[in-house]
């Protein structure tokens, strides 16, 4: 049997372990576009930042090991280019042996999704960056340690942009952050998100709320950023962070069944409208795991699990994917923020019922050295069930909100958390932990 993965990172990589556990005889070729495979793309910020000083820890696997380890055929800069399926073949560009076909019996798709770069005036700006991969922190470090930027605007503030404001920071550049609504970190509601913007202008990086960049213009060795709100502002280097869209342009001419914004549709066992072509990871459309609406969650989990269930699905085992929840978390300076589930303004917008309840404990017992206060939202439906939680603070967030990410994922209720025994010891809980207390306010 001969499997192509397209893409060699989150999803291609998990996908290609997995079917070589499965399958010793099939031949597997992975195709990656860029000229590495398998890399920490959730690394990149903090290799900029030199909290990751080694660069060569980026890289998780190389294709050599990838073909020794696990016998994958790794085409290195060889984009995919087209799919043939009345022919069962691919096209292929290769920097190395230029366009060839290659045939297959099935196809895993994880192509992943490229940042949005919109059409503005002074947008070809070399001095303008966005991250996905190697190449692109390759070139903001060079900028930022070569030509020793002083100062950054970094527009858009979803997870990559604050953990870039944060990461310029912590190495002395100056740190303007333009967000076009009126909060940051969208997974979170106001009054969470308000507190890690804080965090944000607590160490030194300056927020500018509900405007949008409409122009850039060169300066000497400058940019200038040019906003709805008409302030100028310059700096040594723009890193633009305003969102993902589907990698999936190479697909349009294959007649396989697309979503509005380019996402490939895919059922439960994440085979897409094409025969034996499955795909996975950012590329696809899944299912909001708490509310059934069509969603796209861009997250490494959700990508890595898939990949592995698309290649199940290639070796005919039926296993499904149930839908995403968007568990994340991010640290930014002390603070940590974490959300699981939906939040009161997705609930809001379904006209989901729903109660809230906000508590703020202790991160461990208060007598035991250290504690320090946490917040956690819990979201429930009238008959209990767990909707999404969220939680900011200093210490143990992490824990919490995989204790109820776990909770929601078993469809779970309030009267469960407050059931749940879990781990205590003065440095580390509270006999009531935090998740017990956040249920036992909603009972
Ligand atoms: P990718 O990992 O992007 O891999 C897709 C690969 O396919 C790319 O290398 C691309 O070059 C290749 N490709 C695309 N088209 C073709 C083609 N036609 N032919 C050949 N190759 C092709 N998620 C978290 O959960 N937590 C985090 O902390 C986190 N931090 C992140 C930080 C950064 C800076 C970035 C960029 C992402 C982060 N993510 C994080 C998101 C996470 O990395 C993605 O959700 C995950 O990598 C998606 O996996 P994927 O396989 O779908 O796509």
């Amino acid at each position: 049997k001969k499997v192509l993965i397209v893409g060699g990172v989150a999803g291609g990589a998990s996908a290609a372990a997995r079917l070589r556990r499965l399958d010793e005889e099939a031949h597997i070729v992975m195709f990656e576009r860029d000229p590495y495979i398998s890399f920490a793309n959730c690394g990149l910020p903090y290799y900029i930042g030199d909290s990751i000083k080694d660069r060569s820890k980026l890289l998780v696997q190389t294709p050599e090991a990838m073909h020794r380890r696990f016998n994958i055929d790794v085409r290195t800069e060889s984009e995919v280019i087209g799919i043939d399926p009345a022919s069962k073949s691919v096209l292929v560009r290769s920097k190395e042996r230029g366009e060839y076909r290659e045939s297959y019996d099935a196809v895993i798709l994880s192509p992943g999704a490229r940042p949005i770069r919109p059409n503005l005036p002074g947008i070809e700006s070399s001095r303008i960056h966005t991250l996905r991969n190697i190449p692109d922190t390759d070139r903001i470090k060079r900028r930022v340690v070569e030509e020793q930027a002083s100062s950054a605007i970094v527009i858009g503030g979803g997870f990559i942009g604050v953990e870039m404001a944060e990461n310029l920071r912590e190495i002395g550049l100056e740190v303007t952050l333009i967000e076009g609504g009126p909060q940051i970190l969208a997974p979170f509601d106001a009054e969470m998100s308000g507190v890690l913007a804080k965090e944000l202008e607590d160490h030194g990086v300056q927020l500018l709320m509900s405007q949008t960049v409409t122009s850039f213009t060169e300066q000497g060795n400058q940019i200038q950023a040019h906003t709805s709100d008409e302030l100028e502002l310059a700096a040594d280097i723009v890193i633009l962070a305003i969102g993902v869209t589907p990698d999936t342009a190479f697909l349009r001419e294959t007649g396989m069944e697309l979503g509005p914004r380019g996402h490939i549709i895919v059922s439960d066992k994440l085979e897409t409208s094409i025969p034996d072509i499955y795909a996975v990871g950012d590329a696809v459309e899944v299912v909001d795991f708490v509310n059934d609406s069509k969603t796209a969650i861009p997250l490494a989990g959700p990508a890595n699990k898939q990949g592995r269930i698309a290649a199940d699905n290639v070796c005919g085992l039926g296993t499904t994917y149930k839908g995403s929840q968007g568990t994340s978390i991010i640290k930014v300076f002390g603070l940590t923020g974490a959300a699981t589930g939906n939040n009161e303004r997705t609930l809001q917008r379904l006209g989901i019922p729903h109660h809230v309840t906000v508590v703020h404990p202790n991160s461990h017992a208060s007598y035991y050295p250290g504690a320090t206060p946490l917040s956690i939202k819990l979201l429930f439906k009238p008959d209990g069930t767990v909707l999404g939680a969220q939680a900011v603070g200093y210490d143990g967030v992490d824990k919490r909100i995989d204790d109820i990410a776990t909770v929601i994922r078993f469809r779970g209720t309030v009267t469960d958390l407050t059931e749940l025994e879990l781990a205590y010891a003065p440095p580390y809980s509270s006999a009531k932990d935090p998740v017990n207390m956040a249920a036992y306010t909603a009972e």
